[in-house]
């Protein structure tokens, strides 16, 4: 006889990797960090209205030691980029980064030498998020893309990419 036909109904059965990544895709704390007029939609996206308290990621960090996605909302210039570095740096293990909207995914419609043509110039990229700018509703479907992605991950990737 298997092992199923033993257990009492009701048990649970899963490994360690698969709970804490549910764990940590459920409770993603964002660093408070907006660089241009994407951040307002990233606020928005917090507010009551779009409520992003419902995937437990209501609490933005102020600071990145407490945080674990960075959400770069708006066009990262070439001023900026070290202090994003140095933000990314700071922020605990395993970590994540959402790039929102044009501008941080490719500099958008700003080709020109004051701004980083692309985030993942300065940063490892996990989502990209479309449009200029991209609604709360987008921004929430590229999180929850992110929550999935996070549950598929193995610790080794995860120790990989920080
Ligand atoms: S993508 Fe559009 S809304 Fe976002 S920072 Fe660039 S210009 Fe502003």
């Amino acid at each position: 006889m298997g092992l199923e036909h033993k257990l009492p109904s009701g048990v649970l059965l899963t490994n360690v990797e698969k709970m804490v990544n549910f764990s940590r895709s459920a409770s993603l704390w964002p660093a408070t960090f907006g660089l241009a007029c994407c951040a307002i939609e990233m606020m928005g996206t917090g507010g009551p209205r779009h409520d992003m308290a419902r995937f437990g990621m209501e609490v933005f960090r102020a600071s990145p030691r407490q945080a674990d996605l960075m959400i770069v909302a708006g066009r990262v210039s070439q001023k900026m980029a070290p202090v994003l570095r140095r933000i990314y740096d700071q922020m605990s293990d395993p970590k994540w980064v959402l790039s929102m909207g044009v501008c941080a995914t490719s500099g958008g419609m700003f080709n020109n030498y004051a701004i980083v043509q692309g985030v993942d110039h300065v940063v490892p990229v996990d989502m990209y998020v479309p449009g200029c700018p991209p609604r709360p509703e987008m921004l929430m479907d590229g999180i929850l893309k992110l929550h999935e992605k996070i549950k598929q991950e193995s610790f080794a990737d995860q120790g990989a990419r920080a």
